[in-house]
């Protein structure tokens, strides 16, 4: 059956890769929400930008006037929304956005998704899901070796940004068990792949080591993160979204625990199989990195138990870190001008004519 799915912030970096899957892989049709910010680029989504499956909407999932008007004109029968401020040091700098996004934002989303769902008729109302995308930062982190994220987990945010994303867990959970919103959850680790804007950890290692500058990497790089290939998680996105359980949530990891250091170091070797030609005096990409004070609240260990997914939807990721680095490395050796553009500012969406809503 053929889904009417709105994506909201599906301009970001795991936004678009769930709209290229799905236009790409699927008769599914797309409403892209938007608002553009820093993180929001339409070039990630040149290749489906003419599909007569997609559409985009420029608009701030706080403005409940445009986001009504959204529901009641693209009728959605599955939203998924990834709208967020998502970057934890600008947390640290500037929480304001992320409380208005993540925490305001999320309410907007959640009353206006509810009015509509309550205008539906039996048949659509039983249709519907509002599905959420979280972090497993929400669960703060891990102390002892054997430990995992599950879904039971209590919440434990360090971060402004993980602080509010659990808060705007809490509330789609509250939509559910008050107003009945039919709701799933999914809460991912850390993920990485093509188009990810070059300031979160594996974009910036690459594209850094590419221009020869400093591989900066906070205190000694022995924080553990799971990592997740971006097409294994758009895949798991679209799954859950039309096989979960309402009511429930999902951890969705990329069984992949590496130390930061390890990962920086790994991206260092494969840029010198793949790109031996370097910069004056650098005979090792390792020998630009850089150890800097560490952030404040840094988590130690993040890691995911994905049995429930795995044996209630029979999802498992499909890309070891070993052949998900190598695409993603690729991917940027083969993109530079994409890079570029959004590393010295002179990407603007506005110049790709924006669809106004
Ligand atoms: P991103 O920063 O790359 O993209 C966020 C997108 O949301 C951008 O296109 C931006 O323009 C849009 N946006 C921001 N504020 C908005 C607003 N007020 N209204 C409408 N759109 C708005 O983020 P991402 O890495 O793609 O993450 C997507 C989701 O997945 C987020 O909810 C994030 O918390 C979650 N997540 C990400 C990761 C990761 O490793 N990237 C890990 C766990 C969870």
């Amino acid at each position: 059956m053929n889904k009417k799915i709105l994506v909201t912030g599906g301009a970001g970096f795991i936004g678009s890769a769930l709209i290229r899957y799905i236009i790409s892989k699927t008769s599914h049709t797309v409403c892209n929400l938007d608002k553009l910010t820093y993180a929001g680029n339409l070039e990630s989504l040149l290749e489906v930008k003419n599909s007569k499956r997609y559409s985009f909407k420029e608009v701030d999932i706080c403005d409940a006037k445009k986001v009504k008007k959204i529901f009641f004109k693209y009728k959605p029968e599955i939203i998924i929304n990834l709208a967020a401020e998502t970057h934890v040091d600008r947390s640290i700098d500037e929480p304001k956005e992320f409380m208005n996004t993540n925490i305001f934002g999320t309410y907007v989303l959640l009353e206006e998704a509810k009015n509509y769902w309550l205008s539906l008729d039996k048949r659509g109302k039983k249709k519907f899901v509002f599905h959420h995308v979280s972090t497993d930062e929400v669960y703060g982190d891990l102390i002892k070796k054997n430990d995992y994220f599950t879904e039971k987990t209590s919440y434990a945010p360090s971060s402004p940004y993980s602080a509010t994303k659990a808060s705007s867990d809490h509330l789609v959970r509250a939509w559910h068990r008050t107003f009945k919103l039919p709701i799933i959850l999914t809460n991912c680790s850390n993920n990485y792949g093509p188009f990810q804007f070059p300031e979160k950890l594996i974009p910036l290692t690459i594209t850094n080591a590419l221009s020869g500058k400093n591989l900066l990497v906070y205190g000694k790089g022995d924080q553990v993160r799971d990592w997740l290939y971006v097409d294994d998680h758009a895949k798991a996105l679209l799954h859950v979204a039309l096989n979960g359980t309402i009511g429930e949530t999902y951890n969705i990891g990329g069984q992949s625990e590496m130390k930061n250091i390890e990962v920086v170091k790994t991206i260092c070797s494969i840029l010198d199989e793949l790109k031996p030609n370097k910069f004056k005096k650098v005979k090792k990409y390792e020998q630009l990195i850089s150890y800097i004070e560490d952030r404040p609240g840094h988590d130690k260990r993040y890691a995911i138990d994905i049995s429930k997914i795995n044996k209630e939807l029979s999802w498992k990721p499909e890309e070891t870190f070993q052949t998900g680095i190598k695409k993603t490395i690729n991917w940027y050796l083969n993109n530079k001008k994409w890079f570029v553009k959004v590393k010295d500012g002179s990407y603007k969406g506005q110049r790709l004519g924006k669809i106004k809503s």
